[in-house]
């Protein structure tokens, strides 16, 4: 190891189910419009514009799993925090321009998480030409329930997933509904970047996302694997 200058930031990393070792995290990948009923209600035809990869910073992810009385901060600089429930596909081995049917061979793991997104400060970047980052990337804007291994819970082309806002069912679609199913999303953005372990990629939302206000309870999931649960602020 080189000495650094500064100590070196800890390694960010998200709970395994049935196992004391985490998942180190090594870049979080998103999809966008990933699911055509909510690429209507953002205001686009999801058949004329494909799915395209945004990215978070790594350590923007953190444990939030159902019933364990995660709360956080609400986040600074927004007063329209949306929730979009999503199913994250964590990495396990590497590389570049993977074929569809190669895909299933890299993920180590599946969890859900929540992108949270300062719908705000988006709709301002959109409408300037600007970049997404300050609307996804910021702190704390993606918890995660505990990834589960491939070996556990493989079945990531269908299966409900949902939301609830304050108890109130919000999102609720299948795993079917995505225009770039898993596979298809690996073999895509592994044309772009070479892919490593400890990569992570939230897949998209469907459609219902809405804003979550100050001191609300976001608990959400996909059938099959822990669930994502946290108040904020
Ligand atoms: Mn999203």
């Amino acid at each position: 190891m080189p000495d650094h200058v500064l100590p070196a930031p800890p390694v960010a990393s998200l709970a395994v189910a049935g196992s004391a070792a985490r998942f180190p995290l090594r870049r979080i990948f998103c999809v966008g419009r990933n699911y055509a009923e909510h690429a209507r209600e953002m205001g686009h035809d999801p058949d004329r514009e494909p799915p395209f990869f945004f990215t978070k910073p790594t350590d923007a992810a953190f444990d939030a799993p159902e019933g364990g009385g995660v709360a956080i901060p609400f986040p600074p600089a927004t007063r329209d925090l949306h929730f979009e429930i999503e199913l994250s596909v964590a990495i396990g081995r590497g590389g570049t321009d993977i074929a569809e049917a190669e895909a299933p061979a890299h993920v180590f793991g599946h969890a859900v998480g929540i992108d949270l997104t300062r719908r705000d400060l988006q709709a301002q970047a959109k409408k300037l030409g600007r970049p997404w980052d300050m609307a996804k990337g910021f702190d704390l804007s993606a918890p995660h329930g505990a990834i589960v291994p491939v070996a556990a819970w493989n079945s990531p082309g269908a299966g409900a997933i949902w939301l609830d806002c304050d108890g109130e069912r919000r999102q609720e679609a299948d795993l079917a509904e995505m225009i770039w199913p898993v596979a298809g999303i690996i073999a895509a953005l592994s044309r772009l970047v070479r892919l490593a372990p400890g990569d992570l990629i939230m897949t998209g939302t469907p459609a219902g996302v809405g804003a979550v206000a100050p001191g609300g309870v976001l608990a959400g999931g996909v059938a099959g694997l822990p669930g994502v649960s946290l108040r904020i602020g």
